[in-house]
């Protein structure tokens, strides 16, 4: 590739989204988007949306949206930042938090969007192992100054206890990123952290329990001198006009949201269950899907699924290539998954 590209860039590899099929009717549970539609407010206020305004830029600093998430979460709205989905953010905290010859620093498995954010930086990434079935294990001699830490965690699911990420955080002398991505789906949050300490933000987005992850709002919360940091370096308009107005709707309307959350849960563990009685390991889960070890190879069951019009998510490697992670559907995408193995199953009995 050419020398005009930047060393660290040339040399990497892009992260990876999963796959979007144009075809509605493919089953997808491969991006833990949620399956039931966002609130009605959502739709009232694409509704009331002024099509003459979208002449003029939008508010840069999201004054009224910063002021209903700083209600939601009893803060001041300096403590609130919004991004264009919470993967601006944790670019911009790369590049606000992490220096020249820095480490970042994150659990592997998580979020593979991170080790590609090091790359850009051209930083070192730092990875911490969890202990045994990808459980909390507490991170020692770690001296990134940015730790992006997803809570639960993501593909596993898993659920750090609030206590030991506390005692972490408290003594870690970096930034820690608290990406709380799947917390309404998880029995704890750690958002008081990030209201209390002056070393922590807790992210969050709209795109999985207020079903908009086609519209793009993050936000994250913390001591106001981090959010003036990122406020610093963020792009001038990186909210647009049109997702500033349905974000106010959603987070308004949490009834709705917790409702939802509460459904999916439900499901989740009709999912789990069922998925176990096939003979899958399933690991306990705090987020909108699972992470399900089958009794033969997941490759091939991703792929089986994946012609039958089923799509779920496979990570090769070493740790996570023995497992799918299944996004936690609305009961008709369920049952189809939970029929089509059985009936890979017979195909490949039958040498199919
Ligand atoms: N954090 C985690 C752990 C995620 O899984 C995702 C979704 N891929 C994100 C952040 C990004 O979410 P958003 O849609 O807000 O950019």
């Amino acid at each position: 590739m050419s020398a005009l590209i930047r060393n660290c860039i040339r040399k990497m590899s892009a992260y990876v989204p999963g796959e979007q099929p144009a075809d509605p009717a493919v089953i997808k549970l491969n991006t833990n988007e949620n399956p039931y539609p966002p609130s009605p407010a959502v739709m009232k206020a694409l509704q009331k949306i002024d099509g003459d305004m979208l002449r003029r830029y939008p508010d840069p600093e999201c004054k009224e949206l910063r002021a209903v998430i700083a209600r939601l979460h009893k803060c001041s709205a300096e403590n609130v930042f919004v991004g264009n989905g919470s993967d601006e953010i944790l670019a911009l905290c790369s590049r606000a938090f992490a220096e020249d010859n820095d480490q970042i620093a994150f659990f592997e498995p998580s979020y593979s969007l991170y080790p590609v954010l090091a790359r850009i930086r051209n930083v070192r990434s730092r990875i911490i192992r969890p202990g045994k079935n990808f459980q909390w294990r507490m991170p020692v001699d770690c001296k990134a100054g940015l730790f992006y830490m997803t809570n639960p965690n993501a593909p596993t699911g898993a659920l750090y206890p609030g206590q030991e990420v506390a005692r972490f955080c408290r003594r870690f002398a970096g930034v820690v990123v608290l990406d709380e991505a799947y917390v309404d789906f998880a029995r704890e949050n750690c958002m008081h952290l990030a209201l209390k300490l002056k070393n922590i933000l807790a992210l969050r987005t709209l795109s999985k329990s207020y079903s908009l992850a086609g519209l793009r709002v993050g936000y994250a919360v913390g001591a106001r001198e981090l959010v003036a940091a990122l406020f610093k370096i963020k792009d001038s308009y990186n909210v647009d006009r049109i997702s500033q107005a349905l974000a106010m709707a959603a987070l308004k309307d949490q009834a709705y949201m917790r409702a939802n959350a509460r459904r999916i849960i439900a499901s989740r563990r009709r999912l789990s269950g069922s998925l176990a009685a096939l003979g899958f390991t399933v690991l306990p889960s705090d987020a909108n899907f699972v992470f399900a070890k089958p009794s033969g190879s997941a490759a091939t069951l991703y792929r089986r699924l994946r012609a039958r019009n089923i799509l779920v998510r496979h990570f090769a490697g070493r740790k996570t290539g023995d497992f799918l992670r299944i996004t936690v559907g609305t009961d008709r995408q369920i049952n189809a998954l939970l029929k089509a193995i059985p009936a890979i199953r017979g195909d490949k009995e039958r040498g199919e």
